[in-house]
């Protein structure tokens, strides 16, 4: 489980933010000053550290030029404050990856927080996931998330809903007018053979051996079938 360093003098913003990610399994450290802070970043033990701008001792972007000058590689989200343009500007090239500005919603933040521990890793760090096999690869639709081995896979939103829409009807035979209604709409102005290229394109990401599917199979004269 991903480690997240919290530096943060104000003790109900500290606070707040270690309930919420504990709440979502992180493991939580946490320091209300600067050079504390700088020390424990410097242990190397977080997968990700949240910091505020403006602490006691030592700022927040000291701390990022020292963090970084030191060789320390964790990613580094910024806490800024509104209306404070420059910090973010300054933030970032002072070696933060991302910055949140304040006030700003949980959900905003562990949004972020996920993505950078995604991005970081490229594995599936991350709490309550579903996670479904599907061939070769892992997928959780609703992080839109792609594995396969260790390494996160590209899909496209309409490639994670034609999985999506296959898998819901796995084992059963699902008709190329079925695809384009559910997944594509009618609307849009697409054609079968759209899908077909969809489906040729998610068996190079999903088959063993693209030459013989045994994931996405054609069914002749009706459509596709996913078995899983
Ligand atoms: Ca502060």
């Amino acid at each position: 489980m991903a480690r997240i360093l919290i530096i943060e003098d104000e003790p109900a913003m500290q606070l707040g933010l270690k309930d919420n990610l504990e709440f979502e399994n992180y493991q939580v450290d946490v320091a209300s000053e600067g050079e504390t802070g700088l020390q424990k970043i410097k242990t190397g033990q977080h997968d990700l550290i949240l910091l505020d701008v403006m602490l006691p001792k030592m700022s927040g972007f000291d701390i990022c030029k020292a963090a970084r000058a030191a060789g320390v590689k964790t990613p580094i989200i910024l806490l800024t404050a509104r209306g404070e343009e420059i910090d973010k500007v300054l933030g970032l090239e002072l070696g933060a990856d991302d910055y949140v500005t304040k006030p700003f919603s949980v959900r905003e933040l562990l949004a972020r927080v996920k993505a950078m521990l995604r991005r970081n890793s490229g594995t599936a760090d991350i709490p309550h996931s579903n996670l479904v096999s599907i061939g070769r690869l892992q997928l959780d639709f609703k992080a839109f998330l792609a594995i396969d081995g260790a390494q996160e896979v590209k899909l496209s939103h309409k490639e994670f809903e034609l999985l999506s829409f296959l898998h819901e009807n796995r084992n059963k035979v699902v008709s190329r007018y079925d695809i384009l209604e559910k997944v594509w709409g009618y609307e849009e102005q697409i054609t079968t053979r759209t899908v077909d290229n969809f489906i040729a394109r998610l068996r190079q990401k999903v088959e063993v051996n693209v030459d013989q599917p045994k994931v996405i199979l054609t069914v002749h004269g009706s459509g596709y079938k996913m078995v899983v």
